[in-house]
């Protein structure tokens, strides 16, 4: 098999993207849906595609997992308060040095223009129960911190032009601890986004655990999705955390090495793989990108034919064995980890 062949529909329907936003791209062609062989994890991301992922679940029961979330990029879009005024929640929150800069002060009033009015919190939290009782296998997702990115003047904008201004960590961490309280709750699994927030992100997972108990929060999965953690703190995650899986992108992971020693390290029953893509005609394609290098990397065969009646695990290839893991992610209910 060529680098690029794909393999049979019978080994692809196997096969789970467990992280995309098909909703992202401009349509949905209806043929692609058709001719999709993998199970895809369609994430939400922000007010506007939560209603889009639901109605792409709908249509397609089969091969959708719908997830419902809100992605730390859109934080600031979230008050925390319902009787604050759109200019007091967005200056509370991007304007916190008491000396006023004039040059920031022109890019908060150019910024203010452009941004809708905020969603209270309260308000966000029942419409994402609603969507997530909908449907009694649908993930939180996706979620997380982040302390890289800055605000857009226009999100939609062909050439995004970023303002100097950052959602500050506790905002972000108020809004995801509390849809993961939700998670928790309903028994859902995470999709969770986390970029140069690694302490942060040690600390709510810890404050989770001691908040739920160890039992409630075991009986959920944790992706961490795209993971761009360093070898030694996957290693800390997956030793503290029985639920704490990983999956990786072609098109985010892949533009570096320590993919490469993520895969090394990871516990093998704890991998998956996602393409990250918006595009749902190139989400088979990017995941099986992973797929390969899962294989290369973890010394595992490549199916090009679905033998279900092999019961012998040391004789899975890469698909089986990552569809067992994507079960047992599924499952949830961990056995709590000795520490
Ligand atoms: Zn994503």
């Amino acid at each position: 098999m060529s680098s690029s062949e794909l393999p049979p529909s019978e080994v692809l329907q196997h096969v789970v993207d467990v992280h995309c936003h098909p909703t992202d791209a401009p349509s949905i062609l209806p043929e692609s849906m058709e001719k999709l062989d993998i199970t895809i994890c369609a994430m939400s991301s922000k007010p506007s595609d939560q209603p889009l992922v639901y109605n792409l679940a709908k249509s397609h029961p089969r091969k959708v997992i719908p997830c419902f979330g809100y992605h730390p990029w859109f934080s600031h879009l979230v008050c925390l308060r319902g009787d604050v005024s759109k200019e007091d929640h967005y200056r509370d929150l991007f304007c916190t040095s008491s000396a006023e800069d004039l040059e920031d002060l022109e890019a908060f009033n150019t910024l203010l223009t452009s941004l809708p009015l905020p969603i209270p919190l309260d308000n966000l939290l029942v419409d994402l129960r609603r969507n997530l009782e909908e449907f009694p296998h649908a993930m939180l997702g996706e979620v997380g911190l982040d302390r890289a990115f800055r605000i857009p003047y226009d999100y939609n904008a062909s050439a995004r032009k970023l303002s100097p201004f950052t959602v500050p960590i506790q905002h972000q961490i108020t809004i995801l601890q509390a849809q993961m309280d939700l998670a928790v709750e309903l028994g859902r699994n995470i999709s969770l986004h986390s970029v140069k927030a690694h302490q942060p992100t040690m600390e709510l997972l810890a404050n989770m655990e001691t908040k739920h108990g160890v039992d409630r929060w075991n009986k959920i999965s944790l992706d961490l999705h795209s993971c761009g953690f360093k070898p030694e703190m996957l290693k800390d995650i997956q030793r503290r955390y029985a639920n704490a899986f990983l999956s990786l992108s072609t098109v985010i992971n892949g533009r570096s090495p320590n993919h490469l020693s993520l895969l090394k390290v990871c516990d093998p029953l704890r991998i998956l793989v996602e393409s990250d893509y918006n595009d749902v005609d190139m989400c088979t394609e990017q995941t099986w990108g992973m797929i390969r290098t899962t294989a290369d990397v973890k010394g595992w065969t490549i199916e090009t034919e679905w033998n279900e009646n092999e019961s012998d695990s040391s004789k899975w290839g890469v698909v089986r064995r990552l569809e067992e893991n994507w079960l047992r992610f599924k499952a949830g209910h961990h056995s709590a980890k000795k520490k």
